[in-house]
């Protein structure tokens, strides 16, 4: 499916057309995938329009740019102003937010320095990112042939575009085996994550999510289900896990902004648990969605609101 458009881009400070949104062939990240971005989703909940976990965002954005040496012309607090002006520019109630900072036009060669640092901000309208039936029913997924991206190659902890040629990879594999996603395991064989989305486990009552050592994206939604696990008095470990352990499981389900909590059904045709959405699964998305539905307890100041309560009456 195409990008549905909306009106405006913001393109280095400024609103653009968005088919005027483009950039020479020859800038650093066409030839050298020089960028990092972000994935964020605009909510229309019952008390207004509003930003799921905006901070969070913006901060893994710029933490991103720093280890790439992206000297970013912009701060945190004009980057996030930057989408919300983006996000009423184009009247837009319920969105996802695509920022990029890439190498634009300069020099030609690996070295990115020579090159300018450049920044746009995308808004367009976005449905459930695995299928509406998916969060319900749960999805068929395959453990992958390939290996996640391994320590000290592709920082993972760096939401890179690069990163995402290992993703297109895991992707492209599932698909054309007829399993919605797949699942990597990292360089040592332990479960890393899905091509989009983090992974986590049930046994015993006991959440399981593997850490950040094992070359995962540190997932602003995994960090809103363990906040959530936390609430509801669920007991959490995060530890390395073996590939077997994911077969063995009472429930298995994936979170991230597109996925949101997406149970797992069977991986590589074996049936987890019930074979269907398991009762924690259900537990953690009711107390997700009652969030981002309702616009109301919100007690961790997940949502930043488009317009002050006051505007939208
Ligand atoms: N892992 C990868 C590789 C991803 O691309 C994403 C989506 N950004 C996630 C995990 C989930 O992260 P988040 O909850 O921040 O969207």
């Amino acid at each position: 499916m195409p990008i549905p458009k909306s009106d405006k881009i913001w393109f280095n400070g400024a609103f653009v057309n968005w088919d005027d949104a483009k950039i020479h062939v020859m800038s650093h990240v066409v030839n050298y995938g020089s960028s990092v971005f972000e994935g964020i989703r605009c909510y229309n909940t019952q008390r207004g329009s509003a930003v799921f976990c905006l901070p969070q965002h913006v901060d893994r954005l710029m933490n991103s740019a720093k280890i790439y040496r992206m000297d970013v012309p912009y701060s945190r607090e004009q980057i996030n102003q930057a989408i919300l002006d983006t996000i009423r520019e184009n009247r837009m109630k319920e969105c996802y937010i695509r920022p990029v900072i890439f190498r634009g036009y300069g020099e030609i060669g690996v070295n990115p320095l020579g090159c300018p640092v450049d920044v746009v901000v995308a808004v367009w309208e976005w449905g459930k990112y695995l299928g509406k039936e998916a969060l319900e029913q749960g999805v068929d997924v395959c453990v992958s042939s390939w290996t996640r991206i391994a320590p000290n190659t592709l920082p993972a902890l760096a939401k890179a575009g690069a990163n995402y040629m290992n993703s297109q990879l895991v992707k492209m594999e599932a698909l054309k085996n007829g399993y919605s996603e797949g699942i990597a395991l990292d360089n040592q064989g332990y479960v890393s994550e899905g091509s989009g989305e983090n992974i986590f486990l049930i046994k015993g009552g006991i959440v399981h999510t593997p850490p950040l050592g094992s070359s995962i994206l540190p997932g602003i939604t995994r960090g809103v289900v363990l906040q959530i696990c936390r609430d509801l008095g669920i007991q959490v470990a995060e530890h390395a896990i073996a590939r077997e352990f994911l077969y063995l499981a009472d429930e298995v389900f994936f979170t991230g902004t597109a996925a949101e909590v997406t149970p797992i059904r069977t991986i590589d045709k074996i049936s987890i648990g019930c074979g269907c959405r398991g009762k924690v699964t259900a537990q953690i998305q009711q107390k997700f969605f009652e969030v981002v539905n309702t616009g109301a307890e919100d007690r961790h100041g997940w949502l930043s609101f488009i317009h002050s309560i006051r505007e939208t009456k």
